[in-house]
C-alpha cells in the first residue's frame, strides 16, 4: 500500500513544475497513509524534481520523523502532519509558492470569488492565513484555523505561499493548480477594472453542482 502511495506521489510531484507552480526544489505533496492517524508519505528535502523516484519518497510520522532509513523529509513534513492530525478527513496536502497566488499572499488579500471556476472548486474566496515561521507547528496551526472558517480547500499563507488539502493527494494538487489559475485570472481581471463578486446563492449552487454532480460517476 505504501509503495502504491510512493508511486502516486512521485507522479503527482511532476505536475508541480509541469504547471509552473514551483521554482527549483520548492513545493511538496504528501499523502496520509490510508486510515492511519500517525503516518504520511512526503517528498524528500532538497532533491531536484527530475531526480524524484517513488522509492525516494519518505515515510514519516506526523512529527516529520522518518520511520525507516530514508532521505530527510521535506522541511514542511511536520506542518503536513499537524494538518492530518487536526483534520481527519484530509488525505492529501500540497504546498507551493506558485507566483500569482503567492503575490496575493504577500499582499495579504483573499482572492475574491468572482468567477464560476472559483465557486466550483473553492466554494467562495480563497482566504489568507497568518504569517508563521517555518520549523514548528505554527504554519500547520495557521492553515487549520483558517480552513475552519472557510469552505475553501486552499489557504494563502501570508508572505509565504499556498497550502491545499484534499481527500487524497491528487485532489490537493488539482486545488493547487486551480488556485494559481484563479490568482492569475482574477489579477488580470482587476487590471481591467473593478471586480464584481458572485452572489452567495450562485456560489452555493455552483459549488454543490461541481462537488456532487460534475464529472464521471
Ligand atoms: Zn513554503
Amino acid at each position: 500500500m505504501v509503495d502504491d502511495l510512493r508511486r502516486e506521489l512521485c507522479a503527482l510531484h511532476a505536475e508541480l513544475p509541469r504547471n509552473g507552480l514551483v521554482a527549483w526544489t520548492s513545493g511538496n505533496v504528501s499523502a496520509r497513509v490510508p486510515g492511519s492517524d500517525e503516518l504520511l508519505v512526503i517528498k524528500p528535502s532538497g532533491i531536484a524534481y527530475d531526480d524524484l523516484r517513488p522509492e525516494r519518497m519518505v515515510l514519516c510520522d506526523f512529527d516529520g520523523v522518518p520511520v525507516e532509513d530514508a532521505l530527510a523529509p521535506s522541511s514542511d513534513a511536520a506542518t503536513h502532519g499537524h494538518i492530518y492530525r487536526e483534520l481527519p478527513d484530509v488525505g492529501g496536502i500540497a504546498h507551493t509558492h506558485s507566483p500569482y497566488a503567492t503575490a496575493w499572499a504577500i499582499h495579504g488579500e483573499p482572492i475574491p470569488c468572482v468567477m464560476t471556476a472559483m465557486a466550483d472548486e473553492f466554494g467562495g474566496e480563497i482566504p489568507v492565513g497568518p504569517f508563521a515561521l517555518i520549523g514548528d507547528d505554527a504554519i500547520g496551526r495557521g492553515v487549520v484555523e483558517t480552513l475552519a472558517h472557510h469552505r475553501s480547500c486552499a489557504v494563502l499563507m501570508r508572505a509565504h505561499g499556498v497550502f491545499t488539502v484534499g481527500r487524497g493527494p491528487r485532489d490537493a494538487v488539482k486545488a493547487a493548480v486551480m488556485c494559481e489559475d484563479a490568482a492569475r485570472v482574477v489579477h488580470a481581471a482587476r487590471s481591467l477594472g473593478p471586480l464584481v463578486p458572485l452572489d452567495a446563492e450562485s456560489v452555493d449552487a455552483l459549488y454543490h453542482r461541481y462537488q456532487n454532480v460534475y464529472g464521471q460517476h
